[in-house]
């Protein structure tokens, strides 16, 4: 029987596996029936479908595996094309969609003045329906990614285009002088914009940085960071990694912890009461 070829995003929701957008990839649960898999170690490329676990290095490719048809030339292109627009977003930057809609709702109670701040947009196309849009911008405010947060419960809940840019910390710190507060989503940094905090930066995970990046807000005028990442197990463990990372660059940190909250969900007696201890 003929079979319709299937791209890797239908065939992961066909089978009801979580993924999550990195980079390149989605990262889901690892496919090997005799790795028993918590947190998901598995790396599947965005397009061809090549998997690997980098936990028990299970390696193949997804429609192999799921006895689906792959349409190789449809990959081709778009490989090719993702690769034109990440190159485009690298030197000239990009520009929004066409046809893009400012966001004027008030969706997590965040004001539509701070959604406009942060030009957030709606639009048709594939990559940012259902979704609320944001450009990401570099210190020389080139657009080099756009990413869309789904507002029902769409998956992936965020997603960049184009996948596999490298994110800078955002936004880009500029007037901010001394301190700042370091947080992981970009929800996270909005809420805390809304609410008074607007020297908040996000890093878009809490392993995107690196030692360049940190010398870089070290040579921007900012000596002190507060991190701010989530109140569970991993995000504190994170928080850890990150401020031996900043001690190396020469940077003070001071670390922001509520339990079982994270920044994107406090309120606004919460954060007048953080930006008193913080900042007096
Ligand atoms: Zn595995």
């Amino acid at each position: 029987m003929w079979k319709k070829p299937m791209d890797v995003e239908t065939l992961l929701r066909d089978r009801d596996i979580y993924f999550i957008p990195k980079g390149n990839d989605f990262v889901i649960r690892c496919l090997n029936p005799h790795h028993e898999d918590k947190n998901p170690s598995m790396r599947v490329h965005q397009i061809t479908g090549i998997f690997n676990c980098f936990s028990c290095e299970y390696k193949g490719n997804l429609f192999h595996h799921f006895g689906e048809k792959a349409n190789y030339l449809q990959q081709r292109r778009i490989l090719f094309k993702t690769k034109i627009i990440q190159k485009r977003s690298e030197s000239v930057g990009l520009s929004f969609p066409q046809n893009s809609l400012p966001y004027i709702g008030n969706w997590r109670n965040i004001k539509p003045e701070t959604y406009k701040k942060f030009e957030a947009f709606q639009h048709s196309g594939i990559d940012y329906i259902g979704r609320i849009n944001f450009p990401i911008r570099d210190i020389s405010d080139k657009i080099v990614a756009f990413q869309g947060r789904h507002t029902a419960d769409g998956r992936p809940k965020y997603k960049f285009t184009p996948p596999g840019i490298k994110l800078p910390f955002f936004p880009v710190v500029k007037t901010i002088k001394g301190s700042i507060i370091l947080v992981e989503g970009i929800f996270d940094m909005i809420n805390l914009h809304d609410k008074g905090l607007t020297n908040t930066v996000c890093c878009f995970g809490t392993k995107n940085y690196s030692e360049t990046k940190l010398a870089l807000l070290r040579a921007q005028g900012i000596e002190n960071i507060n991190i701010f990442f989530d109140g569970d197990e991993a995000g504190q463990k994170a928080a850890e990694a990150l401020t031996t990372t900043c001690e190396k660059v020469g940077l003070i940190t001071q670390n922001i912890y509520f339990k079982n909250t994270d920044p994107g969900a406090l309120t606004q007696p919460s954060i007048d009461k953080l930006k008193e201890k913080l900042y007096g």
